[in-house]
């Protein structure tokens, strides 16, 4: 399963987050597939069109969809050194498919601050540093081998050669493989390499308990929201410890605690659905009288492969995939008049299934 690291300095408030979010659990009996892991917790993944749905159906059972989220403990400065943990975080960043990085911008006096005060742009400097130089180093390792290739006209070498080289300008100018637009061709080489920069990355930022409520940002978080903006990425800005209350709370309980917030949505559900479309999750849903469930498969999927993250058998036996939009099925109200409309396709083995697809596979045991 793809999974996002949660990463960032020590005492910016990562331990806090990963356990809303664990104690957010979901129940994994519903998920086998799932990791168990005290590193991992798994989320629910917060869906309107699951509650709508289940609306129109009326199923004994709702069930969404999950995925992960991986706690990468303490960075310190000087990882990329290989010293003992140092080493051990990098391997665990280098099997993550996203990073989620926690930066602090709460100021707190009672709690120290690494770096001696807070300033959210050197705490994610000192962290993208750490992994430019590590990847600095396997491209740098590459490039000795791969240049003698080129020399003798190795065909596959000489294509690599330049993209080693951009790369490692890159890194010495300490910017992230991620910020260099490659064409396709070279993206397929980039993602051979497995750099750490080249993984997506989200900032999460981290403030006060007054700040959240209060609406405006801090300066600390527009400070990350510009970097971020620079690099292309997102921002989702959170505070950790009301995160940690909230995952104690379920349904009206929990809309309540927000309603006197002031916020519509936990910051913990925005962090899981920006995780999610930033690893290139998408959702069908499968809404039968038993059971509305929702299904989570990588962008570009197509119909066999879909159906078989329900069982296997069902990949296996595949014949077609009766399917409908969810925005028809929610217009029509429900299957029998969508299928009048016209609505209901019947899909074959080389269709790719569509976020927000409502399908019935029809398969043979
Ligand atoms: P970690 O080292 O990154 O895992 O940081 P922790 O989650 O252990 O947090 C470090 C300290 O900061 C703890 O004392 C937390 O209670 C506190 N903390 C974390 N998040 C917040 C927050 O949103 N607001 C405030 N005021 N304190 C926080």
């Amino acid at each position: 399963a793809l999974t996002t690291g949660i990463v960032g300095l020590p005492n910016v408030g990562k331990s806090t987050l990963f356990n809303a979010i664990t104690q957010a659990g979901a129940e994994s009996a519903n998920y086998p597939f799932c990791t168990i892991d005290p590193n991992v917790g798994i989320v629910e993944v917060p869906d309107a069109r699951l509650d709508k749905l289940t609306e129109l159906v009326n199923p004994k059972k709702t069930i969404p969809t999950a995925f992960e989220f991986t706690d990468i403990a303490g960075i310190v400065e000087g990882a990329s050194k290989g010293e003992g943990l140092g080493n051990k975080f990098l391997s665990h960043i280098r099997q993550v498919d996203a990073i989620s990085h926690v930066v602090r911008c709460f100021a707190d006096d009672n709690i120290t601050h690494v770096s001696g005060g807070v300033n959210p742009l050197h705490d994610i400097e000192v962290i993208n540093l750490e992994l430019i130089l590590a990847d600095l180093e396997s491209v740098d390792k590459r490039i000795g081998r791969v240049a003698k290739l080129a020399k003798s006209r190795d065909k596959e070498a000489v294509a690599e050669l330049p993209v080693l080289e951009q790369l490692k300008e890159t890194f010495e100018n300490e910017k992230p493989a991620r910020s260099i637009d490659f064409d396709e061709e070279q993206m397929k080489i980039v993602k051979q390499l497995h750099l750490l920069t080249s993984k997506p990355v989200l900032y999460v930022a981290n403030v006060s308990e007054d700040d959240l409520v209060s609406d405006g940002d801090n300066e600390y978080v527009q400070q990350v929201k510009e970097f971020a903006a620079a690099e292309g990425s997102d921002v989702i800005v959170i505070c950790a410890k009301i995160e940690a209350e909230i995952a104690e709370l379920e349904g009206e309980e929990k809309e309540m605690f927000l309603e006197e917030l002031g916020i519509e949505e936990s910051g913990l559900d925005q962090l899981i659905r920006a995780a999610y479309s930033l690893l290139g999750l998408e959702t069908y849903f499968t809404a039968g009288e038993q059971e509305v469930r929702a299904w989570t498969y990588r962008h570009g999927t197509k119909a066999p492969q879909a159906a078989g993250i329900i069982h296997t058998d069902f990949e296996r036996g595949f014949i077609r995939a009766e399917t409908v939009s969810y925005d028809d099925l929610v217009d029509a109200g429900n299957m029998v008049v969508a299928k009048e409309r016209g609505r209901v396709r019947l899909e074959g083995k080389d269709y790719i299934v569509k976020d927000g697809d409502v399908i019935h596979f029809r398969f043979n045991v």
